[in-house]
């Protein structure tokens, strides 16, 4: 659909370290993410998933080290401005605004003509098959409805990248499959690049160009799903990727 090169943003990062007072959550991370490129995070709760994202995001300072968006050094960059849209567990809908006003909001506070602002969220409906629920409030959505909404009000915003946190580990089993189906024909579709934090080792092996095994703050092995799952390089990865979970 979009081809752009710009769309299709590197993702550096350069020795990156994160400490919550003394406590070191991130060890000096170095990882280059291809444009167009979807990498998925996986690794034990608490192994600083979360905390890597919200640091491309802007989210987070990073306590030492570099984040190169685009080519781009973002480090000290505002969020707004880091072209990055955040998927998160939690859909986070203004409950009280139809799912039209859900899309549109962040688009009129960057003062986006109404015209223009009409044509994206248009277009995120078309995608997402949801522009029969245009008029619906949230509430009147059911869990994957408003996760697809969420995910709409990411795409209208027309970043560099998106990141996900976990995004359908509030659904049930079998809304999950189709989640999963749907994100990897959106990444298809829109072809910008994406990193998703998962638990789910099927989600990881299926939509991933390339997993990203995390632990204590470490990566402790990146490669296609293949690679991890034939050639675990330990113990701590075969036991993460090999077994069902
Ligand atoms: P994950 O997403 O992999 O489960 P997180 O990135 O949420 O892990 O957390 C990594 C570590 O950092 C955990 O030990 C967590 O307790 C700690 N942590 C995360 N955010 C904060 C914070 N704001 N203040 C203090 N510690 C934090
Ligand atoms: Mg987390």
């Amino acid at each position: 659909m979009r081809d752009s090169a710009q769309e299709k943003a590197k993702i550096e990062l350069r020795n990156v370290r994160k400490s919550f007072g003394n406590v070191d959550v991130i060890h000096g991370l170095d990882l280059m993410i291809e444009g167009g490129e979807f990498v998925v995070f996986v690794g034990p709760s608490g192994c600083g998933k979360s905390t890597l994202l919200r640091m491309i995001a802007g989210l987070e300072d990073v306590t030492s080290g570099d984040i190169l968006i685009a080519d781009r050094d973002v480090t000290d960059l505002d969020p707004s401005k880091r072209g990055i849209a955040m998927v998160f567990q939690s859909y986070a809908l203004y409950p009280h605004m139809n799912v039209r006003q859900n899309l549109s909001f962040g688009l009129e506070m960057a003062k986006t003509s109404p015209e223009e602002i009409e044509r994206q969220v248009q277009a995120a409906a078309q995608v997402l098959k949801i522009e029969v629920l245009l008029d619906r409030r949230p509430g009147q959505l059911s869990g994957g409805q408003r996760q697809r909404v969420a995910i709409g009000r990411a795409i209208v915003r027309k970043p560099l990248a998106f990141l996900f946190d976990e995004p359908l580990s509030n659904l049930d089993a079998e809304l999950r499959v189709s989640m999963r189906i749907e994100i990897a024909r959106l990444h298809r579709e829109l072809g910008n690049t994406m990193i998703y934090v998962t638990h789910d080792q099927t989600e990881a092996m299926t939509l991933a160009d390339r997993i990203v095994v995390l632990k204590d703050g470490r990566i402790e092995q990146v490669g296609t799903p293949r690679e991890v799952y034939e050639d675990p390089n330990s113990l701590f990865v075969a036991g993460f990727i090999g077994s069902p979970r």
